[in-house]
């Protein structure tokens, strides 16, 4: 790995490699081995030398899914340390750095010294990924980009463990999405990357939990990046929307029990609650943002975050049950309006998105509010509500939603369903 990163094996030859990996696959041990080489590429911070326990929270990303916003301060706030590095948003799916970037002022791409004591003075830091760490992932990701070698599971398992091993944690929760709007597209394949990233962690010494959960409608109503900081703090008031409120709080929980902070995932429920209640969960992530140079207000006030200046609703063509929602539909929608990127490093507007006004299982009228549309422009605004209409599928008779979570892996249950 090590002769990679510094040239010595040229790229014809990794991408080689990769492609006999995607088609013959690699058992769990070759899979760690390759993890643990990836993360000692680059820097490494090790941040459970200055902090025990200190946990990281991970997403591998979906369409309305801020629950990393609402996490990490919900278990800070609890008392346990949060290091989060965070990747930017490619697609349909957003990032939680271009979340964050909607609060003016905070930075995210912060030094070593800096995310080191931002977390040992407020127990919580949020920070863009650094290019020093894991940088052969970086360099394998972009070949595996143009050679089709994308989809290998213990790839994509390499590639997000790597860079967690090089954060250095002492407990790691995965979220692994599957549903339509998700990367992954079925429940076997979920399953089966929950799997391996829970044993790359156990081999690695790094204590790993992995939820499989669902993607198929966008989670909770907002779509786009600062209407989604502001569903955060209505999350973190209480007030949020139920589906995504349930998941913060099962996620926040899971991470006190893992850590030993909490006896047992009633108690930790009920502290979660408790740092809702007291509002000491949104201070600390008002405090964290001023932290890192952010305007604590617009987290106090989230009407002051930036927002778009032409808002729009588009209403019900019929009268009927919300039978499905396409989440990646309504991801592309919300990326034309400028909320996402179609290539890296494309400039984003963090005032664009979505805010869903009903979800699946919910009962409409004719004309009643279905999706407010927060755009640039009234042409793109008009442009996209036949396209935001193909996102909904009705039904006459009542429609049930689907469990949330459908299964949570620990190490000592890999492989139970
Ligand atoms: N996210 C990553 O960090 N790597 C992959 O390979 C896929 C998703």
């Amino acid at each position: 790995m090590e002769q990679y990163t510094h040239e010595d094996i040229p790229d014809y030859q990794m991408a080689a490699w990769l492609m006999a990996v995607c088609w013959r696959g690699m058992d769990d041990r070759e899979t760690s081995d390759l993890t643990l080489a990836m993360a000692r590429s680059g820097e490494q911070l090790h941040v459970c030398e200055r902090l025990m326990p200190v946990v990281d929270k991970h997403s591998t990303g979906g369409v309305g899914d801020k629950v990393t916003l609402a996490v990490a301060p919900l278990v800070a706030a609890c008392g346990v340390a949060v290091a989060k590095m965070t990747g930017r948003g490619l697609g349909h799916t957003g990032g939680t750095v271009d979340k964050l970037e909607s609060i003016s002022g905070l930075r995210t791409a912060l030094t070593r010294e800096e995310f080191l004591s931002i977390l040992q003075e407020h127990g919580l830091v949020l920070a863009g990924q650094s290019a020093e760490l894991a940088p052969a992932d970086g360099k394998m990701y972009a070949l595996r980009d143009v050679t089709a070698t994308v989809e290998s599971i213990p790839l994509i398992a390499a590639s997000i463990m790597s860079k967690k091993l090089a954060v250095g944690a002492s407990h790691l929760l995965l979220d692994v999405k599957v549903g339509a709007g998700a990367f992954m597209k079925t429940r076997e394949a979920a399953h089966e990357l929950a799997r391996i990233m829970v044993e790359i962690g156990q081999r690695a010494g790094l204590y790993t939990e992995a939820a499989v959960t669902a993607m198929e409608q966008p989670l909770g109503r907002a779509v786009g990046n600062a209407l989604e900081v502001a569903e955060a703090v209505a999350i973190l008031r209480g007030e949020g929307p139920a589906d995504v409120s349930q998941l913060c709080r099962h996620e926040a929980a899971e991470l006190l029990v893992m850590t030993g902070a909490a006896p047992s995932h009633e108690e930790a429920e009920r502290r979660v609650q408790e740092a809702i209640k007291s509002g000491r969960a949104l201070a600390k992530l008002a405090e964290v943002c001023e932290a890192q140079g952010g305007d604590p207000q617009q987290i106090e006030q989230p009407e002051r975050l930036p927002r778009a200046p032409v808002i729009s609703m588009l209403t019900a063509p019929r009268s009927g049950y919300i039978a499905a929602i396409h989440a990646e539909r309504v991801g592309l929608a919300a990326m034309r309006l400028g909320a996402g990127r179609f290539r890296k490093g494309d400039p984003i507007d963090h005032r664009t998105g979505l805010l869903l006004q009903a979800k699946v299982g919910d009962y409409l009228q004719a004309g009643d509010p279905l999706v407010e549309i927060h755009a640039r422009s009234e042409e793109e605004c008009a442009v996209l509500r036949q396209e935001l209409l193909a996102c909904y599928r009705w039904s006459e008779n009542p429609v049930q939603s689907g469990p949330l979570i459908y299964e949570i892996l620990t190490p000592s249950q890999k492989g139970a369903s």
